[in-house]
């Protein structure tokens, strides 16, 4: 691997460490922003060219931007990722004993094949809010002295009747319960963090699985990490424009980066993409250029601006070849793969990018030398799935799917190739970086 992948690689799985939770990547993206000069966008003063801002929403949602030289009412560049992954959220009410064993009782978030989160070490991160109006944050697991979490399963000596199950029966949803110790663990809580157990009640506590990123095979060319959904993507999105302020002068156009939560779960809720935190923040941007902001320039705005929905797609597995659309599956190690369309079949419910656009995109990829790929998310009537493509195309825009293609998505530990998670950062950028011309459909 080329020394420049190395470094890039590097700095995304420290990201990812840091990164286990949603608010975690938020509070990890806003530390890399700022150390880059962006500043918060409330409280700025009148914007110009090359200025770096960004804006939050419930310490859960991120968006930031470079201001470009034709300013924000032209149209923007947006790279949109989730931060949010699949996992157990701990319910309101979540401690029982049962037997000898006190429980966290669970809420599985977004979509998982249970007999995965089994027998494996867990972690428990999570703010809690207390009365008083402070907040307790949560992170157990993961430093190496700390104790981990674990959901039991039969032994196969006595496993006969759950193996003769169908896979998806083996547990149930209401059993994915995680060990949380021998006898009362109440007064732990209270003793070593101060949370009294009605405070569970306003909290949000997370188990995630236990450990770094580790790279895979003897040629290390795989990454394997939890929550490479859509972190890979974010993170590259993150950097790339990153990379945009630091060089020298503006870009043409306002680039920007929004990072966001509940994608997993239908990018419904306040902080989802299906809320207005996009088109307030692109108002906020031209408020703050000094522009009226009126609803008709924020439409045009939004009409204008392009987007690479910036999310993981299916990488073909060689031993399940019936998830694969013939000849147009993604391949790992091919570089992020371009999505034309999703839905589950006959197209329904998906983003349908215009051939314009991807006749652009794929100019400025080839003229960068980026590696990448044009594909399905896999073969038709076969399942499928949705990004927040739709809620910005929604808004008039040119959007497309183009992310990193993993293997085994949605499993506690995920697949991504070391070389793919760089050309997908090389690709965000080219696409920041081209020219207006390079971009432009007549
Ligand atoms: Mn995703
Ligand atoms: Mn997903």
């Amino acid at each position: 691997m080329k020394k420049e992948a190395k470094k890039y690689v590097d700095g995304y799985k420290a990201f990812l460490t840091e990164a286990k939770t949603e608010r975690r990547a938020y509070a990890a993206a806003v530390r890399l922003l700022e150390k880059a000069g962006f500043r918060e966008l409330k409280g700025a003063k009148r914007l110009k060219a090359g200025d770096k801002v960004w804006r939050g929403y419930h310490g859960k949602t991120l968006f930031a931007a470079v201001i470009g030289r034709e300013g924000t009412s032209a149209g923007v560049r947006v790279v949109g990722g989730h931060t949010d992954a699949p996992r157990l959220d701990l319910k309101p009410k979540p401690l029982y004993e049962k037997g000898d064993i006190t429980f966290f009782d669970t809420h599985m978030y977004g979509g998982i094949k249970k007999y995965q989160w089994l027998v494996l070490p867990l972690a428990l991160y999570g703010t809690v809010a207390k009365k008083d109006g402070t907040r307790v944050e949560v992170s157990i697991g993961d430093a190496p002295s700390d104790p981990v979490f674990m959901i039991s399963d039969i032994l196969p000596h006595f496993g006969k009747e759950q193996l003769d199950k169908k896979v998806k029966d083996a547990v149930a949803a209401e059993d994915m319960d995680v060990i949380a110790g021998l006898g009362k663990i109440e007064d732990l809580l209270k003793d070593k963090y101060g949370i009294e157990k009605d405070d569970l009640l306003s909290a949000e506590l997370e188990i995630v699985p236990a450990g770094a990123p580790r790279d895979v095979g003897l040629d290390r060319a795989l990454v394997a990490a939890y929550g490479h959904d859509d972190r890979v993507c974010a993170y590259a999105g993150l950097a790339a424009l990153i990379d945009v302020a630091g060089a020298k002068g503006a870009p043409a156009r306002t680039c920007a980066v929004v990072l966001c939560d509940k994608e997993e779960i239908g990018s419904v809720g306040a902080s989802g993409m299906d809320s207005s935190f996009f088109e307030n923040s692109i108002a906020e941007l031209i408020d703050h250029e000094g522009g009226n902001a009126r609803d008709i320039d924020v439409r045009r705005a939004l009409e204008a601006s392009q987007m690479l929905s910036a999310d993981v797609c299916a990488a073909s597995d060689p031993h399940f070849p019936d998830a694969d659309s013939t000849g147009n599956e993604s391949r790992l190690g091919k570089g992020p793969c371009m999505i034309k369309y999703t839905g589950p079949a006959a197209k329904s419910g998906a983003n349908d990018a215009r051939a314009e656009f991807i006749a652009a995109l794929r100019r400025i990829l080839d003229d960068a030398g980026v590696t990448w790929q044009m594909g399905e998310l896999g073969r038709a009537e076969k399942g499928g799935g949705g990004t927040i493509a739709k809620f910005m195309a929604r808004f008039g825009m040119d959007v497309i799917d183009f992310g990193t293609p993993l293997l085994n998505m949605h499993a506690p530990w995920e697949l991504a190739s070391a070389e793919d998670c760089w050309n997908t950062n090389r690709a965000y950028r080219a696409f920041f970086e081209a020219s207006a011309a390079a971009l432009k459909i007549d």
